[in-house]
């Protein structure tokens, strides 16, 4: 099935799709961006992502081409005209096309691109198993550097992080913050269960806001458990009974090991699964 690429309004073959190389997104990361998820063709919490993308565009002084109402029908024009099923969508915003220079003033309009294709998943043994991790020296953003809820195109601290992780042999990696505390995994939040409780960072750990996080929230709180959002130290995930993590792709994904700690008897727990199977029930209504 050929993929059709929205660029502005028009649907393009992926031969066909192109941006200039002058484009600051490419120049510089300067852009925005969002992951979606499409599950028996409807996207996934679309307003959430749509919301997101303007605040990060909003937060880096970028106007987008179109209204949250168009984009969202544009977004789910692509799924359409790809006829995916389930599958997963990017969102893209690039500044536009500049000089050789960093002044966004000198861009011309902003590129909307959208992108729809299958999803590649982390192999289904780390949903049986669960993930061995590592803590990495790369911090996340300081927060007066880059805002972590900015999910710009500007994503080489992850990738810095990940690349780290993938050499200490772990496929995601734990991030800390300026002060040591806990932020976040390089794509995807982070959870833990101690004594029935569930608790993550707080926003401002210096963290991604989450969609799948907050749609986790939501999921603990209707099955009765109590979840809050506390600073936590890695020392809180050695000692944690689970640990697990979320994100778009991901969806919730057990962790098993930090740094060559067990955490709780090394299995994913019943909390994990038991959110896990919520989730999954969730993205099916
Ligand atoms: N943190 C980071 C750094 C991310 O890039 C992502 C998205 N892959 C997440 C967390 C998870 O966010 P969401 O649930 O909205 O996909």
């Amino acid at each position: 099935m050929p993929k059709k690429i929205y660029i502005n309004g028009q649907f393009l073959a992926e031969a066909d799709a192109k941006i200039s190389v002058f484009d600051h997104g490419l120049l510089y990361g300067d852009g925005v961006f969002e992951g979606l998820r499409i599950y028996g063709g409807k996207v996934f919490r679309l307003e959430e992502h749509v919301d997101r993308l303007f605040e990060s565009a909003k937060a880096i002084w970028l106007e987008l081409p179109l209204s949250r109402e168009e984009i969202c029908e544009a977004i789910n024009q692509t799924v359409a005209a790809n006829e995916l099923h389930d599958g997963y969508v990017r969102a893209i915003v690039t500044r536009g096309v500049g000089t050789l220079g960093l002044d966004p003033r000198r861009c011309s309009d902003p590129q909307l691109i959208l992108i729809a294709d299958k999803i590649a998943l982390y192999p289904d043994e780390y949903y049986q198993n669960g993930l061995e991790i590592i803590t990495v020296s790369v911090i996340r953003n300081h927060p007066a550097a880059l805002s972590a809820r900015i999910k710009s195109l500007n994503y080489l601290n992850n990738i810095l992080a990940k690349i780290e992780g993938i050499q200490g042999g772990c496929i995601e990696a734990l991030m800390l913050n300026h002060k040591g505390e806990v932020a976040e995994c390089t794509g995807d939040n982070l959870f833990l269960v101690k004594e029935g409780k569930v608790t993550t960072p707080p926003l401002d750990a210096g963290i991604l806001a989450g969609v799948t996080r907050a749609a986790v929230l939501e999921l603990a709180e209707k099955l009765g458990l109590s979840a809050t959002e506390q600073v936590l130290t890695k020392h809180d995930i050695y000692v944690a009974d689970e640990c697990f993590l979320t994100g778009t792709a991901a969806e919730v994904i057990p962790v098993v090991q930090l740094d060559s700690r067990m955490i709780g008897d090394g299995k994913p727990g019943p909390v994990t699964r038991q959110l896990t199977e919520a989730f999954h029930q969730m993205v099916r209504e």
